[in-house]
């Protein structure tokens, strides 16, 4: 791609896994809110639930999480104790038994909690929310630090999906990331996912990273093909050392510029798109007989803070430091910090510590953005039938039009496959907070 046309789109965006997206949440939305949001939840309605686990044996330094290095094994029950109480209350404000349609412990590492801590979190939601044979657990496990009991682990907690990350196997980006993770460890955790009976092995790959070039990735995709992943995800590296301070250990003249992440990201797309997988959405492949591969194009996939879900529940409930719920009310988010969060549960209440009541403009914008998000395209029509409402946007779309990333049929908007890399260009154009807070990272 020519370099006049990526300088062009070179600019800090959101990532769009809400909207809108969370440095516009404040302290104006709070535990009240919160509390009378889950006391209007329907009884027949399901629910996702996230667990943060904000933990790590040795952080990395290119991470973008929510998360610290901790051992104490007090620390750990302490944090544990803490979730299951948070269970039992948000369960007791929502005041009747749901349905967990999907759960998701997410971090840091949710396995940095010993093996009898997360049973004992998974015994409180089984006590509190109603799980079946239909609820999809997934978990994201770090290859290096498998549990001794993995595959027993795993199965207790009904896990049914695993994500795995990699980042990228080539020593040089290893050592500039803090990084060291062999294909045989990596091996060993999709080994012992399968035998767990999981069907859905998934693999988080990364680019953009110091050191990295095509050669690397090229190497580092066909060691993750030879391991038969379900799902591949693949993110840009997002460079924000001025909120992540773990990242000014990496140097920045390491990095590829954005001429070469963008010939990375293209290369590596090409490379999974060749051995089968298909293209979902911004950063991710699956499978075709995936079920999120079958839910692209269909309206059936969604957008959350995981990235990309089939999930087509309009409640999300956080649980744990820095976690965000989403209920059709709007967003509500924990304490960011461990220390908060702990003092939060362990005083009686709720840690929700901001968040964001959504107003129907909201509601509009952040339906047209998942669409674009999941589905490369929107048809406006359905959202106001004014052609003139969205006149605005359209203006900001047509330089994307102009170069061939997008193109309008009638009240449609469509991003072609060569607009792909540049979703969130389009997206922003819908996007009416942006600029009034937060510093994002390049987007592309
Ligand atoms: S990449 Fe994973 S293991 Fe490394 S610091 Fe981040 S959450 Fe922890």
């Amino acid at each position: 791609m020519e370099q006049a046309l990526l300088a062009r789109y070179d600019r800090p965006l959101p990532r769009y896994t809400s909207y809108p997206t969370a440095p516009h949440f404040s302290a104006a939305t709070g535990a009240k809110d919160y509390a009378l949001w889950l006391a209007a939840i329907e009884p027949d309605a399901r629910a996702s639930l996230y667990l943060h686990v904000p933990f790590c044996r040795s952080m990395c330094w290119f991470c973008g999480c929510t998360t610290s290095a901790v051992h104490s094994v007090s620390a750990l029950e302490r944090y544990a104790t803490a979730l299951e109480t948070e269970i039992g209350r948000v369960a007791a404000a929502i005041g009747h038994r749901l349905r967990a349609g999907q759960i998701h412990w997410g971090g840091g590492t949710p396995t940095a909690l010993p093996a009898p801590l997360l049973r004992r979190v998974h015994a409180a939601l089984a006590r509190h929310f109603t799980l079946d044979d239909t609820t999809e657990i997934a978990i994201e496990i770090d290859p290096r630090t498998l549990p001794d009991d993995a595959t027993a682990l795993l199965r207790d907690l009904a896990v049914t999906r695993v994500s795995l990350g990699v980042q990228d196997f080539a020593p040089a980006v290893q050592a500039a990331i803090g990084r060291h993770q062999s294909v045989a460890q990596t091996k060993a955790a999709a080994d012992a996912a399968r035998a767990a009976g999981i069907a859905s092995v998934n693999f988080d790959l990364v680019y953009g990273l110091p050191f990295q070039t095509i050669e690397s990735l090229e190497a580092t995709i066909g060691e993750v093909l030879a391991l038969g992943p379900d799902r591949v995800a693949l993110y840009g590296y997002a460079h924000v050392p001025w909120t992540r301070k773990r990242q000014q250990v990496i140097a920045e003249r390491a990095l590829p510029d954005t001429a070469a992440r963008f010939a990375q990201q293209q290369r590596a797309a090409e490379l999974l798109v060749a051995a089968g997988y298909r293209q979902i959405g911004l950063d991710h492949f699956a499978r075709p007989e995936d079920m999120m591969a079958r839910a692209a194009g269909t309206g059936a996939l969604r957008r959350n803070f995981q990235g990309y879900t089939v999930d087509p529940s309009d409640l999300l409930i956080g649980l744990g430091a820095s976690a965000i719920s989403r209920l059709p009310q709007g967003y509500a988010q924990n304490a960011v910090g461990t220390q908060p969060y702990l003092a939060a549960i362990e005083a009686g209440g709720l840690a929700i510590a901001k968040g964001l009541a959504l107003d129907n403009e909201d509601r509009l914008r952040g339906a047209i953005i998942e669409r674009l998000m999941c589905d490369l395209e929107v048809d406006l029509a359905t959202f106001d039938a004014d052609p003139e409402r969205f006149g605005a946007e359209g203006a900001a779309l047509a330089p994307m039009e102009a170069d061939g990333l997008l193109r309008r049929e009638g009240s449609r908007v469509i991003v072609t496959e060569a607009g792909r890399p540049f979703l969130r260009h389009a997206a922003a154009a819908f996007d009416a907070w942006l600029g009034q807070a937060g510093r994002h990272a390049a987007a592309i």
